[in-house]
């Protein structure tokens, strides 16, 4: 795959997505278009994904939840691919009146083709004959992000939440785009999440191996699997600020490839890893506790085969003696928030057959990560992260590690003094102030 220098002012391909707050409101739309219509002017090809307008797939939410507290899945991805559908259009309209031809497409109309897995479909194929075309035809084709269209069902299917980003990322890779450019928020990738860390430092490139764990651990600023995504088929992500020109940070395989960061920025490349990639939090899970679980063989896996019976992925897995003063253990492991209740359900079906005395469910927790590839060759990391959570005077419930992250579920209302507290101590505090530009922080 040929990427073409952008700087050097040769003509690129370039996706660009720009995310809710970035379409809020009309004005933005405005900006947003005369930002595309600059990129054209330079003389670059430009491919634009949007997302829902401001907090409306939250809105959309809502409204399902208020007509019916388990709505069919199809229905909902109906309903919520209609937010992307009301930007696409209006965008088109805004780009139209500054004199250039947009074309505004849905996920199924530029060939995003998933499985039927409503609410988080997988990409099997994308096939974007109508983008490019569009593009042959000197049009600027914009794409409603987060939706595609079952290859089997024929149903209008969505990718899970945030999954704009990736919609950017499989249409970059399919047309040999040269970047793929994530407008948000913020001025790009920091140490931690800006709306809690003010001191966050910018981060000007991160490898994707980080990044997907930064993303895994909660740092919503990226898709997780928009990363994967990238990785795999080596698609440069440049996350940015929609309301400044600021120059972002770059998603790479390598810091120290500067042959391909030559192409896309100024900056140089990195030849030392640094040790901390970034501070990670996550509000969106749950902690479930099976209590009084007989000790013997093969009690664990009945337990994880049946939350996994239900499509739901665990993730922190703790496992010790039992609070009930038995000889029995209790075991303990974390889940989407969203899907605890069907956990719970599915495992009380299994009560009888695995034998464990209860379940507590606990939505109040949040997940702490520090994540840095750095970490592997450097000792004492583990200590400076524990006693800065200490100090803190936050307890810690349940600890995992990785190669490249260490992760703590604390109390919910905990982790900004936490978050703030290890960022700290491992000498990520800027002297400037982060800014966040728009957006709800929904
Ligand atoms: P968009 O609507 O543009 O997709 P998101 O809300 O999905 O925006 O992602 C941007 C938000 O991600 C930021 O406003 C910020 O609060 C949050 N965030 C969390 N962790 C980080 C991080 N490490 N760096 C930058 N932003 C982060
Ligand atoms: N609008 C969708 C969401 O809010 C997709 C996205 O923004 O990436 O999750
Ligand atoms: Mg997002």
């Amino acid at each position: 795959m040929v990427r073409l220098p952008l700087e050097l002012g040769v003509m690129g391909l370039v996706v660009a997505k720009f995310g809710g707050s970035s379409v809020a409101d009309a004005s933005s739309i405005l900006r947003v278009a005369k930002r595309i219509v600059d990129t054209k002017r330079a003389g670059h090809q430009i491919v634009v994904v949007v997302s829902a307008m401001g907090d409306t797939t939250d809105e959309l939410l809502d409204l399902a939840r208020e007509v019916s507290p388990n709505p069919p899945g199809r229905e909902l991805d109906m309903l919520l691919t209609a937010g992307e559908r009301i930007s696409m259009a209006v965008l088109a309209m805004a780009i139209s009146d500054l004199g250039y031809e947009a074309r505004s497409y849905t996920g199924s109309q530029a060939g995003l083709i998933t499985d039927s897995t409503h609410g988080k479909a997988r990409i099997v194929d994308v096939t974007p004959d109508r983008i490019q075309q569009a593009l042959s035809e000197n049009a600027i084709p914009i794409v409603a992000g987060f939706q595609g269209v079952s290859a089997d069902t024929k149903d209008i299917t969505t990718l899970g939440r945030g999954g704009s980003d990736l919609t950017a990322v499989a249409l970059a890779a399919a047309l040999y785009a040269d970047v793929c450019e994530i407008y948000t928020d913020v001025d790009g990738i920091f140490s931690a999440d800006p709306r809690i860390v003010p001191k966050a430092r910018q981060v000007p490139r991160i490898t994707y191996d980080e990044m997907m764990e930064l993303a895994a651990a909660g740092a919503k600023v990226l898709h997780l699997r928009c990363v994967e995504y990238a990785k795999r088929f080596d698609v440069p992500i440049h996350v940015r600020s929609s309301f400044s020109d600021k120059e972002g940070t770059f998603v790479i395989a390598d810091l120290a490839d500067q042959s391909k960061l030559e192409k896309l920025s100024k900056v140089g490349a990195i030849m030392e890893q640094p040790i901390i990639a970034g501070v990670a939090h996550d509000l969106g899970d749950a902690k479930i506790t099976v209590v009084g679980v007989p000790d013997r063989p093969g009690t664990a896996a009945a337990i994880f085969q049946s939350v996994a019976d239900a499509g739901i992925n665990m993730d922190m897995i703790v496992q010790n003696v039992s609070a009930s003063g038995s000889s029995k253990t209790d075991v303990t492991f974390t889940v989407p928030v969203a899907e605890s209740a069907k956990a719970e359900l599915q495992l009380r079906k299994a009560q009888v057959q695995i034998g464990f005395e209860d379940i507590e469910t606990d939505e109040n927790i949040a997940k702490i990560s520090l994540v840095g590839a750095g970490m592997r060759s450097h000792p004492g990391v583990s200590a400076t992260f524990f006693k800065a959570i200490a100090d803190a005077g936050v307890n810690v419930e349940m600890i995992s590690t990785s190669e490249i992250r260490i992760s703590v579920v604390t109390r919910a209302e905990d982790a900004k003094a936490a978050v703030q507290a290890i960022h700290a101590a491992f000498g990520l505090d800027s002297d400037g102030e982060a800014v966040v530009y728009g957006g709800t922080g929904r």
